[in-house]
């Protein structure tokens, strides 16, 4: 086993996942304990401005399988990949991004690689042991659980997103290409085509800018205001649970402790009355925008700007305005 912190760069069509770049945070402090390198590996056909961005964010190796049978994620060829690129390195410890794509690989790696898994973690350290220490939320949120995984072995642990944020770097760093060699079975699973939700609208984990909505909206369709909004700012759209579970929005939209942790530039609250559940998920945004009825919404305990106005009125007007601003 090296000293050597390994990640996991997700990317998809050569973009790389938001995720993947938070997770050299970590990984640089953990190498600078360990004394080892921080070595990227990207996965997928065509990856060279994913590779090159990761780059950018100030790792020492670069490791690339490209395949066109990696053109599009498949849990039992991306498990093989990145599997052999694990071996290779032979790491300390292994980070990848919590998103549903490093959630379904990291424990098929961890099988294969013998190694002790942590998932879901928010913070990690190597401790004066040389074991890695980390912590990760429990019963939804509500208790943190403190893990420390063997010394003696690999380590892998998935992060959950927006925990940290993206360094920068020089570039610069070797690369390597490792051939992809499919193990048999992989084919068992065959992917023909990735369904998009959600039309061009991004996802909230990845957004600058995110206009949510609760359970004020009334259904689905009124929703739409909150999209053309979103639209002009070229935002992500996310929703309250109980937006959520009367059907307003799909689940993948939730913010909040059983939803989604986002740490956006601008959050937009409209009609959320701020539960502690919703706060846990979207606390950290830089800026916080809250429109409600009620003034003793606790949402404007945390907002950065408050009105007390109906959305309906509102929305249409904030819209209209930014509008203006484009011309
Ligand atoms: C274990 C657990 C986990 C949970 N996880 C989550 C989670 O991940 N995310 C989450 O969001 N919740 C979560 N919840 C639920 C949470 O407790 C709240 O019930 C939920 O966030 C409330 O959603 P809301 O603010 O949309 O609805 P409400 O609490 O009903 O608030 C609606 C708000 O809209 C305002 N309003 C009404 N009409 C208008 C109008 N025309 N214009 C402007 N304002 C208006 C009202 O004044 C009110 O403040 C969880 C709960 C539990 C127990």
């Amino acid at each position: 086993m090296t000293n050597d912190i390994f990640i996991f760069a997700e990317q998809r069509n050569d973009k790389l996942h938001p995720a993947a770049l938070q997770i050299v945070t970590p990984a640089k402090a953990l190498a600078e304990k360990t004394g080892g390198q921080v070595v990227a590996c990207v996965i997928g056909d065509a990856i060279d401005n994913a590779a090159t961005a990761i780059d950018k964010a100030g790792v020492e190796r670069i490791i690339t399988i490209s395949d066109p049978s990696l053109a599009m994620y498949s849990a039992l060829r991306y498990r093989t990949a990145l599997t052999a690129a694990v071996q290779k390195v032979d790491p300390k410890v292994t980070l990848l991004p919590a998103t549903f794509m490093g959630r379904d690989l990291s424990p098929r790696v961890a099988v294969r690689t013998k190694a002790a898994l942590a998932t879901d973690v928010i913070e990690l350290q190597i401790n004066d042991g040389g074991a890695l220490d980390v912590v990760r939320p429990i019963y939804n949120g509500k208790a943190t659980c403190h893990v420390t995984l063997p010394a003696d072995r690999p380590a892998i642990a998935s992060v959950r997103p927006n925990t940290f944020a993206a360094p920068s770097g020089a570039g610069g760093a070797q690369r390597e290409a490792l051939s992809f060699e499919p193990a048999s079975g992989d084919e068992r699973i065959d992917v023909k085509e990735i369904a998009k939700t959600g039309g061009d609208i991004k996802d909230v984990t990845e957004a600058d800018i995110i206009v949510s909505g609760g359970r004020a909206l009334k259904n689905e369709d009124n929703f739409k205001i909150l999209f053309d909004l979103a639209k002009e700012l070229d935002a992500a759209v996310g929703a309250s649970r109980a937006a959520c579970d009367a059907g307003y929005q799909p689940h993948t939209r939730q913010v909040g402790l059983t939803g989604k942790t986002v740490t956006p530039k601008l959050y937009f609250a409209f009609g959320i009355s701020g539960a502690i559940q919703h706060m846990a998920g979207m606390r950290g945004s830089k800026v916080i925008v809250a429109v409600n009825t009620d003034p003793e919404a606790p949402m404007f305990r945390v907002a950065d700007y408050g009105i007390v106005a109906d959305l309906f009125k509102v929305v249409p007007l904030l819209t209209a305005e930014i509008k203006k601003l484009e011309r």
